[in-house]
Order: C-alpha cells, then sequence, then structure tokens
C-alpha cells in the first residue's frame, strides 16, 4: 500500500509524465499504485493491456489464464516469448511485466475460471478486464461482474475487427442487455480456424487498458454505454450507443441475482441447469 507522499524517487522518475498530467498527478499515481486489476484472459487482448498497464504503475495485476505457450501464439501474444514456449501463460506473463516493472505485484493464476472459483477470484480486484476469446467465459465474467457489482472492461476480436466497452450497471448496459443468448456454436468459429491480423488484439487491449486506468482515476468519459468498433481493413473507428435493458435477466430492474448457468451447455445451445 502506497500513502500519499509515499512516491520514491523511482517512482518519480519512472512516472513523470503521469505526474505532469493534472488528470493523474501524485494522487491519481497513488490510487494506480493502490489498484488490483484482473485480466481473464493471457493472450492477444491480455497481452497488450497488460503491458501497458504494468506501466502505468497498475500495483495489482492478477493474470488468469489455464493455458502454455505455443509457438502459434507468437504473432500476437506479446506477453510470451519463444524463450518461454510450453510454460503456462501467467507465470510467462510475471516474469514479462515485473522486467518492465519490478515495482507491481503479478498473481498469476493458473486456473480455468468457473462457477464455483470466479466469486472467490473476482473479490479480490477492483476491476475485471475480460480479454477471453469464447461465449462461455464472457457470459461467466459478466454475471460475476454484475453480481459482485464491479466494472468489466471488455473487448473482442475478429479477423480485422474488434470492439471495446465498458460494463458496469445500471450505469450502462451488462453483456446480457446486448447479448441476451449466445451466437448458435457452429457460428462461433476459433480464430485458428478464422484468423486473426495479430495486431488487431493490440489495438483493442489498448483501448480496454486505457478505459481501466479512467475508471481507476475517475478520469474523462468512459466507454460506459458505448461501444468503439474498430475496422482496420477500412481504417475506421465507429462508436455506438449502448442502451441498458431494464428487463435484463441479470441487471434489469428489481432483478434478483438468478445464480450462474451452466455456461457451456447454454453456449453449445444445450439447455443446462443452473448453479
Ligand atoms: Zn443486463
Amino acid at each position: 500500500m502506497v500513502s500519499a507522499g509515499g512516491l520514491s524517487d523511482s517512482d518519480r522518475r519512472r512516472y513523470s509524465r503521469h505526474l505532469a498530467l493534472p488528470e493523474v498527478g501524485e494522487v491519481g499515481q497513488i490510487r494506480l499504485l493502490n489498484s488490483r486489476v484482473l485480466l481473464v484472459g493471457a493472450g492477444g487482448l491480455g497481452s497488450a493491456a497488460a503491458f501497458y498497464l504494468a506501466a502505468a504503475g497498475v500495483g495489482t495485476l492478477g493474470i488468469l489464464d489455464s493455458d502454455t505457450v505455443d509457438e502459434s501464439n507468437l504473432q500476437r501474444q506479446i506477453l510470451h516469448g519463444a524463450d518461454r514456449l510450453g510454460i503456462p501463460k501467467p507465470e510467462s506473463a510475471r516474469r514479462a511485466l515485473l522486467g518492465l516493472n519490478p515495482g507491481i505485484q503479478v498473481d498469476p493464476i493458473e486456473a480455468r475460471l468457473s462457477a464455483a472459483n470466479v466469486e472467490e477470484i473476482f473479490s479480490g480486484y477492483d476491476i475485471i478486464l475480460d480479454a477471453s476469446d469464447n461465449f462461455p467465459t464472457r457470459y461467466l465474467i459478466n454475471d460475476a461482474c454484475v453480481l459482485l457489482k464491479k466494472p468489466n472492461v471488455h473487448g473482442s476480436v475478429y479477423r480485422f475487427e474488434g470492439l471495446a466497452t465498458v460494463f458496469d450497471p445500471p450505469r450502462g448496459p451488462c453483456y446480457r442487455c446486448l447479448y441476451p443468448a449466445p451466437p448458435p456454436a457452429d457460428l462461433t468459429p476459433s480464430s485458428e480456424e478464422t484468423g486473426l491480423l495479430g495486431v488487431l488484439p493490440g489495438v483493442i487491449g489498448l483501448l480496454q487498458a486505457a478505459e481501466t486506468l479512467k475508471l481507476l482515476l475517475g478520469a474523462g468519459e468512459t466507454l460506459i454505454g458505448r461501444m468503439i468498433h474498430y475496422d482496420a481493413l477500412r481504417a475506421e473507428f465507429r462508436t455506438l450507443t449502448l442502451h441498458r435493458n431494464t428487463k435484463c435477466s441479470y441487471c434489469g430492474d428489481g432483478v434478483k441475482f438468478p445464480g450462474f448457468a451452466d455456461y457451456e451447455a447454454f453456449c453449445s445451445g444445450r439447455p443446462g441447469p443452473s448453479r
């Protein structure tokens, strides 16, 4: 914990460009150093976001992933390197991030997020950054964030396009307000099948990092209630306005938390029991 006036000389040099910004300053930098952000996924989105959040001095970064580093990751997942093939991604990320900024703490969490562990894991963090790559995890992150009232900084990428937004009901919609049901499983191929431009998760992951810093600092206008869509081939950014569904099954007015679902079954089109 860094207290007021607690920046070291080294901190003052490292974060001098932040200290020069009235929107950050010493108070803001101390706030960042005392913040805890969880990244779900240490892939392409998580790589870009984690590097810049570490550089910015977000004091504790949780990195959750159940995969190990594979050669096919290196085209876009810049946290990992050819010297760390086969290593669990959270540990690979920890080494990369502490190499950049040894003044922060990195919690490597080698786990698959599930309804059984999500509350315990999320409860230790201020903001959840959704850098996942599949629908069951996105719905699980959403539902847990609604339950625990934590901002969900969301990003996703597909071939040459990506989008970023912040879900923080009731100030804006949740993921389920926009997508009450998942798309049919046969219409959701993985990036392994569809391909993905390597820089794309970098652009979107950095939008997520910027939103995370703004939420922590209370600065500017966030993407709550808005979504940025980026098309790399057209070189176009579009901003869409989003509305909360007051009848949403999770964040709707007067709605009591209905419990976690069986997310694999929900997203495969098979009805599953809630739990
Ligand atoms: Zn909702």
